[in-house]
């Protein structure tokens, strides 16, 4: 596998509560959009990726979507523990959005409004569902993923990492195959770049580093009203 990856401030936040690991050696890719005041997001969302990873190190990868479940429940121990005994991090949590290679297969899990995506043959995909309001609301139909884009309630989150004592979590495990794209990036990345523009700057850059940095520049060029990380990886 090969991957790269780009966090950005944006061009309103006052700081970057989004994080990623790229750890090729471990195959592992995640996204963190942190959320909180007094930057509890930024500890949010650095404490659950790195609680992950450390975690996973820990253990062999013989069932590696088990370990990532468990993993991500201990991350999620870890975060919501720390901001009780932390008056600043009172009601911190993150999104957490981490996919392991291992052999031929990736193995997904997901909580919260940051985004999966397989480009495939041309052809970009959602690998996630959003955790949010109006997420929920373009799964029964009441919106499009456009309109979905521009609502007031875009940033209200149903389900996120660290918030409670313990979280309910989407998983997935998927065959790869040679050439497959994945894709994680934060909502800074796709509040402001449609899926089709995606694909469209996946399709022409086939360089992994040149195609991150695109889509941030076209989301900064769109106003980079929040924090913006893309991760793209390659399975060779
Ligand atoms: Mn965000």
């Amino acid at each position: 596998m090969l991957a790269e990856a780009i966090s950005h401030t944006g061009l309103v936040r006052p700081g970057n509560e989004d994080y990623y690991i790229l750890d090729l050696e471990m195959g592992l890719i995640a996204v963190a959009d942190g959320m909180g005041g007094h930057q509890a997001g930024e500890v949010a969302s650095h404490l659950a990726l790195n609680t992950l990873r450390e975690r996973l190190l820990d253990r062999p990868a013989d069932d590696p979507l088990a370990g990532l479940m468990a993993a991500t429940a201990v991350a999620n121990e870890t975060v919501f523990r720390s901001s009780l005994s932390n008056q600043e991090q009172e009601g911190m949590g993150t999104t957490l959005t981490a996919i392991r290679v291992v052999g031929n297969k990736g193995f997904l899990v997901h909580i919260g409004d940051s985004r999966a995506y397989l480009y495939r043959e041309g052809r970009l995909q959602h690998l996630t569902d959003d955790h949010s309001y109006v997420g929920e609301l373009v799964r029964c139909g009441s919106l499009t993923l456009d309109e979905a884009r521009h609502h007031p309630r875009r940033n209200v989150l149903t389900r996120a990492l660290g918030t409670e004592k313990s979280v309910e979590v989407d998983n997935l495990e998927l065959e790869l195959k040679p050439g497959d794209r994945l894709l994680l990036c934060t909502d800074g990345l796709y509040e402001v770049i449609s899926d089709a523009e995606i694909q469209t700057i996946i399709a022409c850059n086939p360089e992994l580093k040149r195609a991150t940095q695109e889509l941030l520049e076209l989301a900064l060029k769109r106003g980079g009203p929040d924090n913006i990380t893309v991760v793209l990886a390659l399975y060779e």
